[in-house]
């Protein structure tokens, strides 16, 4: 809804814009780069409002097999850019965002831009017990002390 207001909005405001300068210009030329200057804001235009109707309209066009028939083709070449993508990241070694598609480095647990998950998650090394079998105190004093035992573990990050 929001998006469609500012869409009737702005177009109101270039159009307004355009008008008052070609009062102003006279010249062919200058009524040709308004043209022009138009024209690329409505093929904007197009482009944002079939976002629009890409990420939000799907239910509504569903008996349409036109729009869905576009959909599916943009479907695919999502799939594709994502495809083309990790293969990237795998020649640079690097790890893609599976949520946005960014580029983040190979070690990086999170996506720096959207904080999904890169690496999965290893299960917990846990301390084994060496002495007498496992004791309730030293368990609790191990997972509260700032020393732990096993000093080879890498720092883990919780979401
Ligand atoms: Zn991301």
């Amino acid at each position: 809804m929001g998006i469609l207001d500012d869409v009737v909005i702005n177009a109101k405001s270039v159009a307004e814009a355009v008008g008052r300068k070609a009062g102003q210009l006279v010249d062919v030329s200058k009524l040709h780069v308004s043209a022009a200057e138009v024209n690329a804001e409505i093929t904007k235009r197009y482009q944002t409002l079939g976002q629009y109707v890409y990420e939000n309209g799907r239910e509504a066009l569903a008996a349409d097999p036109e729009a869905m028939g576009q959909m599916a083709e943009l479907d695919g070449l999502q799939e594709q850019l994502s495809v083309i993508n990790k293969e990237l990241g795998d020649k640079q070694n690097k790890a893609v965002c599976p949520t946005c598609g960014r580029h983040c480095g190979s070690a990086d647990t999170f996506c720096s831009t959207c904080g999904t998950r890169l690496q999965p998650e290893e299960p917990a090394e846990e301390p084994i017990p060496q002495e007498g079998g496992p004791n309730d105190e030293a368990a609790k004093a191990a997972a509260q002390g700032p020393a732990p035992t096993v000093s080879d573990i890498p720092p883990r990050d919780f979401p």
